[in-house]
């Protein structure tokens, strides 16, 4: 796809800007939806929230005072003339000149309207919609529409839908669709343009999905393993607990599939703390009495550490040979790692995805696991299949995703559902909090921190100069005033997978007592002593993601408690008080996602759709999941699709 340099108008620092917003070509740039669309419609001067038009009377005055600013004009409206008053926007008064018409849209009270934004045209009365878009730093909505629309006028746009359900469903053409989400004139038009964007979606998605469905059941003649129950009992009488109903409803569905000559190709799909790891592990023991090798794959080198701790520590007398292959592994350590794996005295190896790709050779690779799946696209599921030798493959994920919706985007696999929690976890204690409250939560903090415990503190940002809502720069200084006695650690998707690692590592080591971090710290990581987390600006994230996050704490039989900080919405937020199910908080997100905003929010790995919501899309998704299957029965009439299925799924 086309260079982002071929936009006129966008030059190398604009290019830095969008590769921020994970736009790096042509294609990216003009999927790039607006989040929400901001409507305007003309409203009296009595309305709680007014928009109206005038015309400017007075020439502005401003006054300043302790840093701050106010600007004031007189405004005629018809026939009367009331006062404006806005703050810090002094830079406005060279464009509010006497004489102009103007958009004013705030509060009015006692002859004055007090504005919280001022439009430098005249709405009349006609609704303007406006698109809004997730930005960075230096990148106006303006900006970003012209961009796209710059975009748009001067390139081709590749339309995937094939011609025969074009024609079917009436669809408008792509790039008309395109200029309709970004420039919307009519409701009606709109909708039918998201419609046909979102079905383009979800049709490449499920030929995906499809193709591989077809692909395992030609290809799913695998071996036969042997279930040694006796060592295998033993080896779970050995852990510290007792397995949950789920954990071994689960085993067993796992067990009959290396039984049978098929290739095993299911996903464990598990609230988090549910205990996933042990089945992965108590599996790949079962492959090491078969004499085949497992590999064990996480996300993230901290997440796969851990792993490889744990692993070590169960299989500590026993002939099981574990390593552990990672970033910072040295070359010579990694060559010899290499040749025993090779040479097959290694029983279990334990990486970062970088595992299957890296030019790794095994002696009799019999199971590859991939935890946190739901990281991960459909494309990395493709490749897995192809190491070794007819290797089953096992994928553990916490996107606890209602059944219905999980047969069809996860069709290709078999599921197992852990439900049932180990015993003697306490209810994560959550409150929301209004962030006036704040007094006492440092309260709390520091009797968890005085006990010894640790604590996590999430932001969605990193740094926000901008607004007032919180950033972890800002968090950072507040916090090493209140806990100057306490180490303070930062964590953060920029930063290197390095640096990562080690603040990561050191509060592990109870090195640091509080961690301060964006969502990168979601990734199943497992540290017992942290008993609290509180979130701020929480009304931000999806209750699904809160879910995620909260259960950092509470991993052991500690009392954990979860403060979502937040100054608005807490209707929502209050759900997560009274659930604990992350069934029903994803089901309770399915309903409320997108009910404010036009689109959902974006999210990561097999759902990463742009447009489309599962749950409110789900008809349209069963309606593609037909659509596709009857093309990708001839697909070789449509080389175009053919060519995207190869690239992603048949790469060998
Ligand atoms: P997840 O499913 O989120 O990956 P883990 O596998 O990390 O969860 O398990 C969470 C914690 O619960 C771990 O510390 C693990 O040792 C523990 N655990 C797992 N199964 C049980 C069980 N049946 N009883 C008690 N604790 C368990
Ligand atoms: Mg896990």
């Amino acid at each position: 796809m086309a260079d982002l340099s071929f936009v006129k108008g966008i030059g190398k620092v604009t290019i830095e800007k969008l590769n921020k917003l994970d736009i790096y070509n042509l294609e990216d740039l003009i999927t790039y939806f607006p989040y929400r669309y901001e409507i305007l419609k003309k409203t009296s001067l009595y309305d709680d929230k007014v928009v109206i038009s005038g015309i400017i009377e007075s020439n502005p005055t401003i006054n300043y005072f302790n840093r701050k600013n106010r600007l004031g004009f007189r405004l005629r409206i018809e026939d009367r003339v009331i006062n404006v008053v806005i703050f810090n926007r002094a830079f406005l008064k060279q464009h509010l000149l006497v004489g102009k018409t103007i958009t004013v849209i705030g509060k009015y009270d006692k002859n004055t309207l007090t504005a919280s934004d001022i439009k430098l045209e005249d709405i009349g009365d006609k609704t303007k919609v406006t698109p809004i878009y997730h930005l960075v730093k230096g990148l106006t909505n303006k900006n970003m529409n012209n961009y796209i629309n710059s975009a748009l006028s001067s390139s081709y746009v590749i339309d995937y839908i094939p011609e025969e359900l074009v024609d079917r469903y009436d669809f408008i053409d792509k790039k008309n669709a395109l200029i309709n989400i970004h420039n919307p004139k009519s409701s009606e038009l709109l909708n039918k343009s998201i419609y046909r964007c979102k079905y383009e979606e979800l049709f490449l998605f499920m030929l995906k999905i499809n193709e591989l469905k077809n692909k395992n059941s030609l290809m799913n003649k695998g071996y036969s393993k042997e279930i040694d129950l006796e060592k295998v009992k033993e080896f779970i009488s050995s852990l510290p607990f007792n397995l949950t109903i789920d954990q071994e409803k689960t085993l067993d569905e796992i067990f009959c599939d290396l039984k049978s000559d098929k290739r095993m190709n299911r996903l464990v799909q598990g609230d988090v703390g549910s205990g996933k790891t042990i089945v992965a592990i108590i599996s790949m023991y079962v492959m090491k009495l078969n004499n085949y090798q497992s590999a064990l794959m996480a996300p993230t080198e901290i997440l796969a550490h851990q792993h490889y701790e744990n692993m070590k520590k169960l299989f500590k007398d026993m002939d099981v040979n574990v390593k552990e292959i990672l970033g910072s592994t040295s070359k010579k350590e990694k060559d010899e790692i290499k040749k025993d794996l090779l040479d097959g005295k290694i029983d279990m190896i334990v990486g970062t995805h970088a595992l299957i790709q890296d030019d790794i050779m095994f002696n009799n690779l019999g199971l590859i696991i991939t935890d946190e799946q739901h990281r991960f696209g459909v494309n990395q599921r493709a490749n897995l299949r192809n190491k070794g030798n007819m290797p089953d493959v096992l994928y553990l994920s916490a996107t606890p995703i209602p059944r219905t919706y999980a047969l069809t985007i996860y069709g290709d696999m078999d599921i197992s559902i852990i439900k049932t929690r180990p015993e003697g976890r306490k209810e994560i204690i959550t409150k929301v909090k209004n962030n006036s409250e704040i007094k006492s939560v440092l309260f709390k903090m520091k009797e968890e921190l005085e006990s010894g415990h640790q604590i996590y503190i999430v932001s969605p940002l990193i740094e926000n100069e901008e607004s007032d809502d919180e950033d972890i720069k800002k968090l950072y200084r507040k916090f090493s005033l209140a806990f100057k006695n306490y180490n303070i650690g930062i964590l953060h998707g920029k930063m290197n997978q390095k640096e990562k690692d080690q603040v990561m590592n050191k509060y592990i080591e109870k090195e640091i007592d509080i961690l301060i971090s964006t969502t990168v710290i979601e990734v199943g990581v497992d540290v017992k002593n942290a008993t609290m987390m509180i979130i701020f600006d929480a009304y931000k994230f999806g209750l699904s993601t809160l879910h995620q996050l909260r259960g950092r704490v509470g991993r052991n039989d500690l009392q954990s408690y979860c403060i979502l900080m937040t100054d608005r919405e807490t209707e929502r937020l209050n759900i997560m008080e009274k659930v604990s199910d992350g069934f029903v908080l994803a089901e309770e997100d399915f309903k409320l996602r997108g009910s404010g905003d036009l689109f959902g929010t974006r999210q990561s790995g097999d759902m990463n759709f742009k447009l489309a919501n599962l749950r409110k899309d789900y008809d349209l998704l069963l309606k593609v999941k037909d659509d596709s299957n009857e093309i990708l029965k001839k697909i070789s009439e449509y080389p175009l699709l053919k060519g995207i299925i190869c690239d992603s799924i048949n790469k060998d």
